[in-house]
């Protein structure tokens, strides 16, 4: 059942297996078709009658009207991570960096249309110079000029094709406001050029449950209509696939999404040895997912994004009040990380001003160590919070903290816990800290293992940026081999270790760090069945090989090859028909 795998020219009716990155799992079959971006928008010419001007004025601002208004009844539609996304782009259309200057080229005569091209044009530049979080948002800045464009040359929507539940939306890349419009009933699956694992586009198609892959650069080959099977646990889009490929990949995925669907824990492997599956959340709506999934518990509280509209600091009170919540849903079970401001999440209220190089600057604990205040009233309100949920020093919460690097800042955080009767741990996000890991072991209880950092830092590639997301592969094996060095270094010491990046949602990873020994993983609230059912698969001493084997790999691609020629040995050894070694080799 091999698939012809050339990647030149168009497909001409033959079969070719096209290779991204997976991101949401799922299988279907189904047929192109292509996104359409917006009309473009001329960047220059002054053309408006001095008469006119007032006019035009108005009728570019009735369109950002329109498209905020539009923007935000969607959001208010929509509940968790999807809402916030799209009302952050409301944020966008009405924002003064690139709205004064529009203002001020119409008042100089140019069209709303060439007013809106040049200076969201203009403002994109800037923020792709300026690289990170910045250039994240250029995807939604395209979206909403594509918007604006449509709404004043009075196109009806939609960029989005006539779709059925067998579409396979293809662009070059897509903003959230674009899937989360959708009905996830009414589409099959996504396919992107542009996209990293943890970009927006990821979280809302993760959230929505649309089989999802991206980085596929030979995508354009496929035209409108073309018959191809997206492979949303491989990474592939196969155009025009064999009947015996769609059948044997249908009929897996099937069988897969009925147990993924009635799975109901406990999580562990095939030999029984317990895995501990946790949430990753980050406000009231995601506790309340959490409360509803087969978790043991919250891994991660992201707690800067709880307050990331704030312009002022919630007061001990406030806080307490949301940690309490927490604390009542899921008793001690709960992981709070400190505020991780700054880099792509700047809170107003904990914010050091601009850097040239923010992923690498002011950040998390680096903030609260030198605004000490800040986090003891965060420490204070944690306590606090577990003291109104009834829990004691003996059964007391886990508080950890972002962006440790040195042995003396996770001491003297360490301390502060400890002194509000808290379990003090450390997230392991910075080589430095994965390097010396063993030191820092000694000076806390736990720590958990961020690999979204820990990859970015490490392959020295900006974890937000659609183009580098082959560097920024969670397989990647420089960052396997840190995660693999911290947990053992947790072992010797006998302190617990969980993996909290997105990378623990990642089935296949899952059980790479099951072997490696993790005790936890943590992950979106969504993502806990799939792994739950795939750990199942397979003893953990098959895991323990898996993790040895993996290590031996020279780069991601080759990591996860090795993965999957390891379950087809198994699979040949036990004679047994695993799924899981079928999704990884088909
Ligand atoms: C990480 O870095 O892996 C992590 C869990 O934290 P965040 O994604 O919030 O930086
Ligand atoms: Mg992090």
């Amino acid at each position: 059942m091999k698939v012809y795998m050339n990647n030149a020219g168009p497909t001409n009716g033959q079969s070719r297996a096209l290779q991204g990155i997976a991101v949401v799992p799922g299988v279907v079959n189904g047929s192109v078709a292509w996104f359409r971006h917006g009309p473009e928008l001329p960047r220059r010419g002054y053309r408006v009658k001095v008469a006119d001007r007032p006019a035009e004025l108005e009728r570019f601002h009735d369109a950002l009207d329109d498209v905020a208004t539009g923007l935000r009844e969607q959001a208010d539609r929509l509940t968790g991570v999807t809402a916030d996304v799209i009302r952050s782009s409301v944020y966008l259309v009405t924002d003064r960096g690139w709205v004064g200057p529009a203002e001020r080229d119409i008042t100089a005569g140019m069209t709303a249309e060439t007013a809106t091209g040049h200076q969201i044009g203009r403002f994109i530049e800037l923020l792709e110079r300026r690289g990170g979080f910045a250039a994240e948002r250029t995807a939604d800045l395209r979206d909403i000029r594509d918007r604006i464009a449509r709404r004043l040359q009075g196109i009806d929507e939609p960029s989005l094709p006539k779709l059925t539940p067998s579409s396979i939306l293809v662009a070059d890349e897509l903003a959230p406001a674009d899937i989360a419009a959708i009905d996830p009933n009414s589409i099959g699956a996504i396919a992107t050029i542009r996209g990293g694992l943890t970009g927006h586009i990821a979280i809302v198609a993760r959230q929505l449950g649309i089989p999802y892959v991206t980085g596929v650069m030979d995508l354009t080959v496929l035209s409108e209509g073309t018959s191809a099977l997206l492979d949303g646990v491989r990474g592939l889009v196969i155009a025009n696939p064999p009947t015996s490929v769609v059948a044997q990949r249908l009929a897996s995925d099937e069988r897969h999404r009925e147990q993924v669907e009635t799975w109901s824990g406990p999580a562990q492997t095939r030999d029984k040895v317990p895995v501990s599956l946790l949430a990753n959340v980050q406000d009231e709506n995601t506790i309340d997912e959490a409360r509803h999934t087969m978790v043991d518990g919250v891994g991660l509280f992201r707690t800067e994004l709880c307050f990331i509209n704030r312009s002022v600091e919630p007061s001990v009170d406030e806080q307490a009040s949301i940690y309490e919540k927490v604390f009542r849903a899921f008793g001690n079970r709960v992981t709070i990380r400190t505020l991780d401001s700054g880099s792509d999440k700047p809170l107003k209220f904990a914010h050091t001003g601009r850097e040239e190089n923010p992923a690498l600057g002011m950040r998390g604990v680096r903030i609260g160590l030198q605004n000490e205040d800040l986090l003891i009233r965060q420490l204070d309100a944690i306590a606090e919070g577990a003291r109104r949920a009834g829990l004691s020093d003996d059964t007391a919460p886990r508080v950890m903290a972002p962006m440790i690097s040195r042995v003396s800042e996770a001491r003297h955080f360490a301390a502060m816990v400890r002194e509000r009767g808290l379990i003090p741990g450390i997230v392991v996000e910075v080589p430095a800290t994965a390097i010396m890991a063993e030191m820092f072991m000694r000076e806390v209880d736990f720590c958990s293992i961020g690999t979204n950092d820990l990859i970015q830092y490490t392959m020295a590639a900006d974890r937000l940026s659609a183009d580098l997301f082959e560097l920024t592969d969670p397989w990647q094996p420089a960052g396997l081999r840190l995660i693999n060095s911290v947990i053992e270094a947790a072992k010797k010491c006998g302190k617990s270790v969980s993996i909290c990046g997105e990378s623990a949602s990642d089935p296949y990873l899952a059980q790479v760090f099951v072997g490696m020994g993790v005790d936890a993983l943590s992950m979106a609230p969504n993502a806990v069945p799939e792994v739950g059912v795939v750990l199942e698969k397979w003893d953990m001493h098959h895991y323990q090989e898996l993790a040895q084997e993996v290590l031996k790999a020279e780069g991601a691609h080759h990591a996860r090859r090795i993965a999957a020629d390891y379950f087809a040995q198994l699979k040949e050894d036990e004679g047994a028909v695993g799924e899981l070694s079928e999704e990884m080799t088909g």
